[in-house]
């Protein structure tokens, strides 16, 4: 499959964060694949684009499909990017007094979605702590302060309290996300 061929930067300065109409959105996956899909015939392709992850937060360039259509995909970076996983781990609330196990859905350096395994009392904008491990070989211990960003009965949106690239953890996280 042609994947690379027929696409290229777009180089705009522009705010790069605004879609606009006749754009696709796509995301790089851990491979440093991006799936995008043609508006007009619906043809999904699989594009390398490890040499933009690097780049910018967001790039937008020009895809011409083999049926002539040529449209824009705005491409956001690695790190906003969300892994699907299959991990268990703690989320401690109510400043630590309580303790609630919980499925980890899905991870990126920003934050996760996770899963509790029996009601707890949250709320929303409460700030918790997060702590599983990663299933590398190390089974990497991850440890972080989060905020609730949503709710959605036992599913919760988690958003990293802070982001700093010389932690320990915040390290281990762009490795495995890599
Ligand atoms: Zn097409």
């Amino acid at each position: 499959m042609p994947t690379t061929a027929k696409w290229r930067f777009a180089g705009s300065s522009c705010d790069l964060r605004v879609v606009r109409m006749n754009e696709i959105k796509a995301f790089i996956d851990g491979e440093g694949k991006a799936v995008i899909k043609c508006p007009e015939c619906h043809e999904v392709r699989r594009v390398d684009v490890t040499g933009y992850a690097k780049l910018e937060r967001f790039v937008r360039f020009n895809v011409k499909c083999p049926c002539s259509n040529t449209y824009k995909v705005v491409l956001e970076r690695r790190e906003y990017f969300r892994r699907q996983v299959q991990l268990t781990g703690m989320c401690l609330i109510q400043n630590g007094a309580q303790g609630v196990d919980v499925y980890i859905r899905d991870l990126s350096r920003k934050g996760l979605r996770i899963e509790l395994m029996k009601d707890a009392e949250i709320t929303l904008g409460e700030k918790v702590m997060v702590e599983f491990r990663l299933d590398d070989e190390k089974r990497t211990l991850i440890r972080k302060d989060a905020v609730v960003r949503s709710m959605r009965g036992f599913h919760i949106g988690l958003e990293f309290f802070s982001i700093d690239p010389h932690n320990v953890y915040d390290k281990a996280l762009g490795f495995y996300l890599m």
